[in-house]
């Protein structure tokens, strides 16, 4: 990893976390203002079990590898404004997930630049295959899933004007709280700091031995970091002196508008998409203003996603 940044023309420095027996690798590239966008992705995988090897080639390979493409291409043209904190975390896998000894949730709590000067934290996991099955439309396959984008000001219009922007990928917006945590802005977002986790979600060769390169979509990964590379540029660049967090907010009605543009795209491949996409729309009449729907109402969305995650595993 360490060599990786070196040879993209960083100079990373190791953060060691003590309670997974590793460390954080970490590489700044400093900008205009002492302020921060930072890049992350974990570079721990399970290891071996018994006789079966654990390659993570999605989980986290293809993240690491954007990671410093993005490194690569910012360094040599560098963003205007703020700077970028690239973060290859360690301890992100079981038994470490959400404990101390993680290494993102070491980062927070020894951050190496103040967490108040973090405008945007950018998290990648599973963001190395395509999305659906083989015959699915290309505007499904190429889909990425951004989440957590209504948690700051000015994140999510920035993330729907970028939507379709790079051939190649679709960024398709969700609500933070439509999964449990999963990676590593759990402890960024606890801590108010402004966050967007991409990801191309669960699918069936997560956490198995299963998960080797040759599944890997290369264009998409190819598309995804030229697409962050923008998002990293853009986000540097915000005008406001600082992006403003927002503690309160839930915004369903993203989610939905997302189900429902995938949906409608997958009805010719079964007919529980229409279903689907009918009760999206009912419920999208049902948000409030603000884009939330009540609690009796959310569970029906909850279950849509979970249904649509399986269904596309
Ligand atoms: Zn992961």
């Amino acid at each position: 990893m360490v060599e990786a940044f070196r040879e993209a023309g960083l100079e990373p420095v190791e953060q060691p976390v003590p309670g997974c027996n590793g460390a954080n690798i970490l590489a700044p590239l400093r900008g205009e203002q002492d302020r921060w966008v930072l890049v992350a992705a974990h570079y721990d995988h399970l290891g071996r079990e018994g006789s079966h090897t654990f390659h993570g080639a999605d989980d986290n390979a293809a993240a690491v590898a954007i990671m410093v493409e993005v490194a690569r291409a910012l360094r040599r043209n560098p963003p205007k404004g703020r700077g970028v904190l690239f973060a290859a975390f360690d301890g992100e896998e079981p038994p470490y997930f959400l404990s101390e000894a993680m290494g993102s949730e070491h980062f927070a709590r020894h951050p190496t630049v103040p967490l108040d000067t973090i405008d945007l934290m950018v998290c990648m996991d599973l963001v190395g295959h395509a999305i659906g099955p083989e015959g699915a439309p290309d505007d499904v396959r190429r889909s990425v899933f951004a989440l957590g984008a209504e948690r700051s000001e000015g994140t999510g219009a920035l993330v729907e004007r970028m939507a379709r922007m790079e051939p190649g990928v679709v960024i398709r917006r969700f609500d933070a709280e439509t999964v449990p945590p999963l990676s590593d802005y759990w402890g960024f977002w606890r801590r108010n700091v402004p966050f967007l986790f991409l990801t191309n979600g669960r699918w069936r060769h997560y956490h198995t031995p299963e998960d080797t390169p040759e599944k890997l979509d290369y264009p998409k990964i190819e598309a995804t970091a030229r697409w962050l590379e923008q998002l990293v540029r853009e986000s540097c660049a915000r005008p406001e002196p600082r992006v403003r967090f927002l503690a309160e907010v839930r915004d369903d009605a993203s989610t939905l508008r997302s189900l429902i543009d995938l949906l409608a795209k997958l009805e010719t491949l079964s007919p529980m998409a229409a279903v689907g996409r009918a009760s999206a729309e009912q419920l999208l009449e049902r948000c409030d203003a603000s884009g939330r729907l009540g609690d009796s109402e959310r569970a029906g969305l909850l279950m849509l996603v979970g249904q649509l995650e399986r269904g596309l595993a």
